[in-house]
């Protein structure tokens, strides 16, 4: 993260410890929509109805939850938001609230409508890239995507955006691949930062069998984070999480720290589980049950390494210790 919105990102954490806040959200997932113009095999979100599919989330309404939550951070997904008519105005409301906008994105779509958006200092892309041509090219089920993504990704960063990718792994993922991909969008195509995550146990999902368990997660990334390459990948999670994924860190889940607010409501408990929707943030904090979830406490959760539920979990232990906020700030490893 820039140091200005890491700053930021502080301050709002400092706020939250003085008014004794309990539960707070970092960042709000918002899917304005589930359609989509791809039909990756891990994605759960267009196997909803018809009818559903069909359905944007009004400009007002996407604004309106965000500003309820008070979260400093916001993530728009889908399904694939070029595909809402207004996403542009979305992003735009949500920056003149001072909010910091990721825009997620196959990035298919990305060259019709790049004309809509100015580079902002709050502002940046996530290109979905799962792999490198024909990893990526199986995963999303059809040919010429990657190259279509990476030629985006190119003309984004030419017009000055700052341009972030997102990976999920899988089962089927060696550490090689990882190292591979992670090496190319770090120092062949240089996009700003990486995010990455294991395959997970999403509900929705068609396919059930990839999945990664926590061990393979762990013997993953260790095996492709060594010999240095960690430290050199500009990564945009924070250390306490990367050591989380590569098992030198246990930590509890913290699924209130990244709610997911879509057409159907706020969901329960986080983005991945499916257990109802609230029409308010608020009520989502209220009427939870929240100690039921995480492992050891539901099934579901027993192989969950995502960064929905253990990225705050991380945050939060870096500002509680000064030590691994000075790491974080990059001085220490
Ligand atoms: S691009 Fe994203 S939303 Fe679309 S099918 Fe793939 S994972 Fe799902
Ligand atoms: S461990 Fe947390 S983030 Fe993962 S599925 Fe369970 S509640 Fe959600």
């Amino acid at each position: 993260m820039p140091l200005r919105q890491s700053m930021r990102l502080g301050a709002y954490l400092a706020k939250q410890k003085i008014k004794r806040v309990e539960k707070f959200p970092l960042l709000v997932e918002l899917e304005p929509l589930f359609a989509c113009n791809l039909k990756c095999a891990g994605c759960g979100k267009i196997e909803q109805p018809h009818d559903v599919l069909k359905k944007r989330m009004p400009v007002e309404q996407a604004v309106a939850a965000v500003l309820e939550s008070g979260a400093p951070m916001v993530s728009i997904a889908g399904g694939e938001p070029l595909m809402h008519k207004q996403i542009d105005e979305i992003v735009r409301q949500l920056l003149d609230r001072n909010k910091i906008v990721f825009l997620c994105t196959n990035a298919v779509l990305l060259p019709k409508h790049i004309d809509k958006f100015r580079p902002h200092r709050n502002f940046a892309w996530m290109v979905h890239i799962d792999g490198l041509r024909d990893r990526h090219d199986e995963s999303v089920r059809k040919i010429g995507v990657f190259d279509q993504a990476v030629a985006a990704i190119k003309e984004a960063k030419a017009r000055g955006f700052r341009v972030m990718t997102n990976t999920t792994f899988f089962d089927t993922d060696t550490p090689n691949d990882v190292i591979e991909l992670l090496d190319y969008l770090n120092d062949d195509l240089g996009v700003d930062n990486m995010q990455i995550s294991p395959g997970y146990a999403y509900e929705r999902a068609p396919d059930q069998e990839h999945w990664l368990g926590t061990e393979q997660t762990r013997a993953l990334f260790k095996a492709a984070f060594g010999e240095g390459r960690r430290k050199k990948w500009r990564l945009n999670h924070s250390p306490l999480f990367l050591d989380f994924l590569e098992g030198r860190r246990e930590f509890e889940c913290t699924p209130w720290g990244i709610p997911s607010y879509s057409l159907l409501g706020w969901q329960r408990p986080c983005y991945l589980l499916d257990d109802g929707y609230t029409e308010t943030y608020k009520e989502l904090i209220e009427t939870t049950e929240w100690d039921a979830y995480g492992r050891g406490r539901d099934p579901r959760c027993s192989n969950c390494m995502a960064h929905c539920g253990y990225e705050p979990t991380a945050v939060l232990a870096t500002m509680g210790s000064l030590r691994e906020t000075i790491r974080a700030a990059g001085v220490l490893n």
